[in-house]
């Protein structure tokens, strides 16, 4: 997979890996995705269960399973508590998927994770899901993972930039965990324990592209914001050029245009539909120029002929197609291009440089399929039948691997809602906030109490030390270059 390049970092328990991960996405909207890891320990307070929908670059581990994978009971389970989450907009941060020992094995002997570890009595795992519902989005996808899972990440082709954060010595990280009052004594033994190992293992060459020591936390911070700088440009650039469309497939009557004409009201100003040509006759209600530019096969051929469509095909006795134009008028404004197109339009669309975000809306079984479309008393008998073969092939088709980023089954309305705008949220936030700073608001400037909460440094601390330049400043860091990054 192309995009900017994943990171993991690494470093003793209590060294400050979330502080400053969580300060860099802050401070970096829309640049940075957590993959969100499973454990069996408990949730310390403040954490936050993986579950939530709200996170904008953080997006379901579990739930939203990429390319043709479909949403199981659980996950559904999982969902639905999730959904009942009282103020989507107040909580903040994804921290673990926190699961049982016997659900994360099952997972693990489903080939469903990438690595995972023993740590301190529990269970840690990052799975395939996790990272591919980040990196699916263009963004950096963060990793938190102990040593153990350093190496058996190195297996893989993954190929991140490895940073390990280090405390100043064993005792400040000794007197960080204990400030923290996350852990009985039994759980500090074993974490400095396994400090220990890891301060040692860290040290040697080649496992680690850079080795940040967190003395002063702001100046950690500094050194990360320079090691990465080259993947947050990446990103930014990419961003530049406005946010990537979407394309809405799946068979007709699966709920695209549900989904979509609900997505479009709760989000004024964000999306533009790219408005298709087809040959078939008006629905009632539907409107020319707003639903579909109705045409005739002759005026279509002439402006195919002409070059004038990304993409065009045959769908049940009638020919549908995107204009260049369409998307042109929508891209122009900044806003997310939504194209509903069938599994044709699909491949068609991937042999162009659009580089939308592939969705297949799935009804949950034919025979539902087959219900909506007679309830929706839009076709004829004989259009039914054509529409319900072309969807027994589409069904087939969008389960391949690769088709598809996220395959969402609509079987609530609700749910398949939710779970479209989690998988959206990082384009969204992109126009949000470049509508934001058309409109002249005041960017979100961060306090300093709330850059180092749940760090041990003080607020205090952090204020005296100011933020160094950091091209100068990168001659007198601690970082150890063991690897090229580039
Ligand atoms: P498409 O645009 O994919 O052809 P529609 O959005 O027109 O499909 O949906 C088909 C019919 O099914 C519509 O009448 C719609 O109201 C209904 N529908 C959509 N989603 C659901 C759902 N989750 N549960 C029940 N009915 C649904
Ligand atoms: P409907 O007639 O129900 O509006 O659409 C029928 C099918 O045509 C749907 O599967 C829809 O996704 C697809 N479709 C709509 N517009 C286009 C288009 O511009 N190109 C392609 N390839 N398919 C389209």
């Amino acid at each position: 997979m192309s995009g900017p390049r994943p990171v993991v970092l690494s470093g003793p328990s209590g060294a400050g890996k979330s502080t400053l991960m969580k300060k860099l996405m802050k401070d970096h909207e829309g640049i940075f995705g957590f993959s969100v890891s499973h454990t069996t320990r408990n949730p310390r307070p403040g954490e936050e269960d993986g579950k939530g929908l709200n996170t904008l670059p953080m997006l379901l581990g579990a739930a939203l399973l990429p390319v043709a994978a479909v949403f199981s009971s659980e996950d559904m389970i999982e969902l639905s508590t999730s959904l009942s989450c009282p103020n989507l907009s107040e909580t903040t941060d994804q921290d673990y998927h926190y699961t049982t020992v016997e659900a994360m094995l099952e997972k693990i002997d489903n080939g469903e994770f990438i690595e995972n570890a023993e740590f301190s009595g529990n269970m840690y795992g990052t799975s395939k899901a996790a990272i591919e519902d980040v990196r699916a989005q263009n963004i950096i996808c963060i990793l938190d993972v102990d040593i153990q899972g350093v190496n058996r990440i190195k297996e893989t082709d993954l190929n991140p930039i490895y940073i390990s954060i280090q405390p100043p010595s064993m005792e400040i990280l000794e007197k960080r965990l204990r400030d923290r009052q996350t852990e009985t004594e039994e759980s500090l033994e074993k974490r400095l324990e396994a400090a220990r190992i890891d301060m040692e293992l860290s040290m040697e060459p080649g496992i680690f592209d850079v080795v940040i020591i967190n003395d002063d936390l702001e100046r950690a911070y500094e050194e990360l914001k320079v090691i990465l700088s080259a993947e947050i440009q990446k990103v930014e650039e990419a961003n530049k050029s406005g946010p990537r469309p979407v394309v809405l497939s799946g068979p007709s009557g699966a709920g695209k245009s549900t989904l979509m004409k609900k997505l479009m009201k709760d989000h004024e100003g964000i999306f533009g539909f790219s408005v298709s040509h087809t040959t078939r006759n008006p629905r009632p209600g539907e409107e020319d120029g707003k639903d579909y530019h109705y045409t005739t096969r002759e005026a279509m051929q002439e402006k195919i002929d002409n070059g004038e469509f990304i993409e065009n095909a045959e769908f049940s006795g009638n020919m549908y197609g995107t204009s260049k134009a369409a998307i042109e008028d929508v891209r122009a404004q900044n806003i997310i291009c939504i194209l509903d197109v069938d599994i044709q339009g699909v491949n068609r669309i991937k042999e162009t440089d659009l580089n939308p975000i592939y969705i297949s809306i799935q009804p949950p079984s034919m025979e539902i399929l087959e219900t909506r479309l007679r309830d929706r008393q839009t076709e004829t008998e004989e259009s039914l039948e054509k529409r319900l073969e072309a969807a027994r092939i589409d069904m087939e088709l969008s389960m391949e691997p690769g088709v598809f980023d996220v395959v969402i089954i609509n079987d609530d309305l609700e749910r398949a809602y939710e779970e479209l705008k989690v998988i959206l949220s990082a384009e969204i936030q992109k126009v949000e906030v470049a509508n934001k700073s058309k409109s002249g608001a005041r960017p979100v400037v961060l306090k300093d109490q709330e850059a180092i909460v749940g760090s041990s440094v003080s607020p205090q601390q952090v204020n005296r030390s100011p933020v160094p330049d950091p091209v100068s400043h990168l001659a007198k860091i601690q970082l150890f270059l063991l690897n090229d990054l580039q």
